[in-house]
């Protein structure tokens, strides 16, 4: 019994495991079939993603190769349209100058105003595309923050002036002036936001001004401003101003022009030097648009000649005016130079200081009096100085915003010594300064030059000989016009090779070159001319840059070739003759 009871077990067992068996093996050959079909999803799955993966590729390369196409083209586009902006703006600066009648010269004044116009909103296009590309890079090279900044007062100084506003730059001396950064995009956001301030104020004044906010020089924070008096932006409009297209007044009546995308361009180059943008404003009133941006203070500020500092460090100069904005800037302008300042706020506070300083054995040496004063304006202020016998042994210097040239024998018939544009540029007045101081007052007054801004250039330029490469007909005459109008002797070829024979046969101070040329192009040129194997006379000579390639890298892939600057078409004289001057002064 106990037997078949073993036997039945024995066989139920093995009954059983059989069955076990035979579910694994089931269950098993389930899971090879699932794992044979996952494996096979996976497989065709991991097709499809290749196949996704090249086709993204495609699209890549092609949206790589549309953006190299595009900023090809706008590169194309750019030089295209500069090179005959060139000519158009060239020759009309040149035509001005000719013998027009009032009529003429009107009618040239508006094509003149209407290429710079032009010229603004090409650029303005050009960067806004660039920035969209992503194609924009700063620079950082060294340059002086003082020259940059003036050098856009400069430049917007007349439209300011010819509607009736005052325009001031505040600089505090304590701002370190030779920095490393980008100077041409501070330049750009700079002039974008005066000219805004210019064109939406018809009535006060427009102001200028830098501010150190880091207490360390490396890096330097600085804060700059521009506060107009003009019609204000409603608070509901401000907060879009920074985007692009976006205007106030979008209707189609408006009364200003313009593309709307000078903030935004602006904003971008802000923080792609660290800072950040802002304004505040009040309708009717006016605005403040103000920046921040981080630059690098070089380590050596280079000091002021000690013969300068000598020089006006004996001087007690009284600074009348009776905007206390504009006789703060000329304050601060002197200040570092140690001579002794003071003000006076109208033409008789003026008076009553110059007489009590005599009376006190310690005279005024000089005094800068401006044009525009309620009651007694500077000219009659002079002429009550002049005739004072104690008073009229000081230098006289007259500021004034309507600076035309047949102002000049009236202001010396005035008594004045010297006279300066507005916005004074700190540069131009230690030189008029100088200059004046070594032109001592004597009793043959007639036969004492008045010295303008004019004088002063002309007084720093030499017989200097100017090669100039370019193969452009439009623009070579252009440029020559210029070159000579301006006193420099130029001699012409049409492409690289030839600049390199001239090198050879004639000693030459500086070299404008173009940079697109038919047989040699200009940095191919330059190579040659900076190697010591050329020939030529002098391998170091200055050369500059004179293209209309105005894109990204442009300026850097002259700079790689060994040129020593870059001028930009279409240049306006004023930059010609800044780079010019840089380059012969310091040269021979
Ligand atoms: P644009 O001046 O070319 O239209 P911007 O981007 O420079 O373009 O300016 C955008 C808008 O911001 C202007 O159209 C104007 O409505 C407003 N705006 C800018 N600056 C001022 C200002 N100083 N005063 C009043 N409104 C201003």
């Amino acid at each position: 019994m106990s037997l078949l009871y073993a036997v039945v077990s024995v066989l139920i067992v093995a009954g059983l495991v059989k069955w076990r068996s035979q579910t694994l093996q089931n269950r098993n050959e389930e899971l090879e079939k699932l794992v044979k079909e996952r494996a096979a999803t996976v497989i065709s799955q991991n097709k499809k993603l290749e196949a996704i993966n090249r086709e993204l590729k495609l699209a890549k390369d092609a949206a790589e190769a549309a953006t190299q196409a595009k900023s090809e083209f706008l590169a194309n586009m750019s030089h295209e349209i500069r090179t005959p902006m060139n000519g158009i703006l060239g020759m009309t600066e040149l035509l001005i100058d000719t013998n027009l009648s009032k009529e003429q010269k009107e009618y040239t004044k508006t094509i003149r105003n209407s290429a710079e116009t032009m010229l603004y909103v090409i650029n303005e296009i050009l960067d806004f595309s660039k920035i969209e590309a992503g194609k924009i890079e700063l620079e950082c090279i060294e340059f002086n923050l003082n020259q940059t900044m003036e050098s856009v007062i400069d430049l917007l100084g007349h439209s300011a002036f010819s509607k009736g506003l005052e325009l001031s730059l505040f600089i505090p001396a304590d701002i370190p002036e030779y920095l490393k950064g980008d100077p041409a995009r501070l330049k750009q956001i700079i002039t974008n936001l005066v000219n805004n301030a210019i064109k939406f104020t018809s009535q006060g004044e427009v102001l200028v001004e830098v501010a150190k906010i880091s207490e360390s020089n490396n890096p330097l924070e600085l804060k700059f401003s521009v506060k107009d008096t003009g019609i204000g932006i409603p608070q509901e409009s401000l907060k879009r101003l920074f985007k692009s297209f976006s205007q106030v007044d979008t209707s189609t009546t408006r009364q200003y022009g313009g593309t709307g995308l000078g903030l935004a361009i602006s904003k971008n180059f802000v923080e792609m030097m660290g800072g950040t943008v802002g304004v505040e404003s009040e309708e009717g009133k006016g605005s403040h648009f103000w920046f921040t941006t981080v630059f690098e203070a070089l380590p050596n500020q280079p000091d002021l000649p000690m013969a300068t500092i000598d020089a006006l460090a004996q001087q007690r100069i009284l600074i009348v005016d009776d905007i206390a904005t504009s006789r703060r800037i000329l304050y601060e302008q002197l200040k570092s130079f140690r001579c002794e300042l003071d003000e006076a706020e109208n033409g008789r506070v003026a008076l009553e200081k110059l007489r009590k300083a005599h009376s006190n054995n310690h005279p005024f040496t000089i005094a800068l009096l401006d044009y525009m004063m309620p009651e007694l304006d500077g000219k009659e202020l002079a002429k009550h100085i002049k005739a004072d016998p104690n008073l009229r042994g000081i230098y006289l210097v007259m500021i004034t915003a309507s600076g035309n040239q047949g102002d000049a024998r009236e202001m010396k018939a005035a008594g004045f010594d010297a006279y300066l544009g507005k916005p004074v540029m700190r540069h131009a007045l230690i030189s008029t300064l100088l200059a004046i101081l070594g032109n001592p007052v004597s009793s043959d007054d007639d036969h004492r030059p008045l010295i303008t801004q004019y004088t002063i250039s002309e007084s720093s330029k030499n017989e200097y000989r100017i090669l100039l490469a370019e193969d452009n007909r439009v623009n070579q005459k252009v440029a020559v016009r210029t070159l000579e109008k301006m006193g420099y002797h130029v001699d012409v070829v049409e492409n690289g090779k030839d600049a390199v024979e001239a090198l050879r046969k004639k000693n030459y101070h500086a070299v404008l070159m173009d940079c697109q040329m038919p047989v040699m192009d200009g940095y191919q040129a330059t190579e040659m001319i900076r190697n010591t194997e050329s020939g030529v006379k002098n391998p170091n000579i200055a050369i500059i840059a004179m293209t209309a390639n105005a894109m990204k890298g442009d300026r850097e892939k002259c700079l790689e070739a060994g040129m020593d600057d870059y001028v930009s078409k279409p240049f306006r004289r004023k930059d010609l003759t800044d780079v010019l001057q840089r380059y012969l002064q310091s040269g021979d």
